[in-house]
């Protein structure tokens, strides 16, 4: 696509988000289904076509920082310092709302989850719209996240608009984080790692986080339609013949109806940018009954990764 064509379709998308309208889009983590962020009646709209509960709160995507004055009612420097640090990027900080975000887009906590995307179509719809946008994944509520627009299309053919961008860079999700007197909590593990945080601001030592103030912290995520397993064991008691592998080091491919290797190089980034993928692809494949994901190291970006697996498997478990 030339950047005219690209042009005329964020601005026709950024149209439609100024009507009220629902639009996905692609941003450096994962496709999101956005609507303007003080419209609570298009907000509700995301709820709706998603069927996602309505105490789970969406995530605000701004293009300036002016936009976050506008939707917190509080900025502090380390506010400041991170925003500085990691954005544009996939952090997203949990910050006291102003009265203008409804509360439909905070599922009515007094706080406000916001990020700034690292993808120019995303920000160059922010901006033409004119308004931040509220955008949850653009998935049904508990399936896999989409990372092409494809994904997008099976899922939600009901949604207003779709602007294609290619497949996303990232491939999981925005790391989430609160502030506390203490120092930051991670409230979902993704693409920014602890250890990037803590050379900007210490870690909160006290461990304690409430269920209702971190709804990122359910148990279940992506709750598969597929037996689902998280196993590095050889002799798990699977039929191989009909089981798909997400292969990681190549160590335990043999057998295997089908494998996805997920990095040529053993790095856990592609992992995360290959991941969703090889779930929709052996969800949809006839061939395949049973997913098996071979584990990574919890380190890094290896924390997000297992945090999305381990969900999986529990979803599935929990479902028989
Ligand atoms: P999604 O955009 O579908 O990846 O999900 C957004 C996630 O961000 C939620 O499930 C929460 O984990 C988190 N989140 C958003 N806003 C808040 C908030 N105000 N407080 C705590 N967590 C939040
Ligand atoms: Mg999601």
């Amino acid at each position: 696509m030339d950047n005219i064509e690209l042009l005329k379709n964020i601005e026709f998308a950024a149209r439609l988000i100024r009507e009220g309208k629902l639009v996905a889009f692609p941003t450096e983590t994962v496709y999101g289904l956005g609507a303007n962020a003080f419209n609570p009646y298009a907000v509700a709209r995301i709820f709706e076509i998603k069927e996602r509960p309505s105490f789970d709160p969406l995530i605000v995507h701004i293009a300036d920082l002016a936009q976050l004055k506008l939707l917190v009612s509080r900025i502090d420097e380390r506010t400041m310092k991170l925003a500085h640090k990691f954005w544009p990027g996939p952090l997203t900080i949990v910050l006291p709302k102003s009265e203008k975000v409804p509360d439909i887009v905070s599922s009515g906590l007094p706080t406000v989850g916001i990020r700034m995307p690292d993808h120019r179509i995303a920000l160059e719809l922010i901006r033409r719209a004119g308004c931040p946008i509220a955008a949850p994944s653009a998935n049904k509520f508990g399936h896999i996240s989409p990372t092409t627009a494809d994904h997008v299309r099976k899922q939600l053919p009901e949604v207003d608009y779709i602007l294609d961008g290619g497949k996303t860079d990232i491939g999981i999700e925005s790391t989430v984080i609160r502030l506390t007197e203490y120092g930051f909590q991670i409230l979902r593990y993704g693409a920014i790692t602890q250890e990037e945080i803590e050379e900007i601001i210490p870690m909160d030592p006290t461990t304690h986080i409430d269920k209702i103030s971190a709804p990122g912290m359910m148990k279940s995520h992506y709750s598969p339609r597929k037996m689902f397993l998280v196993a590095s064991d050889h002799s798990i008691a699977i039929d191989k013949s009909k089981a798909g592998l997400i292969s990681f080091t190549g160590n335990m491919e043999e057998g295997f109806r089908k494998v996805i290797k997920v990095s040529d190089r053993c790095d856990l980034r592609d992992y995360a940018v290959n991941m969703y993928e090889a779930m929709h692809r052996f969800e949809d494949d006839n061939d395949i009954e049973v997913i098996i994901a071979e584990p990574v190291a919890e380190v890094g970006i290896g924390r997000a990764i297992m945090d999305r697996l381990r969900k999986a498997e529990f979803s599935w478990k929990q479902k028989r």
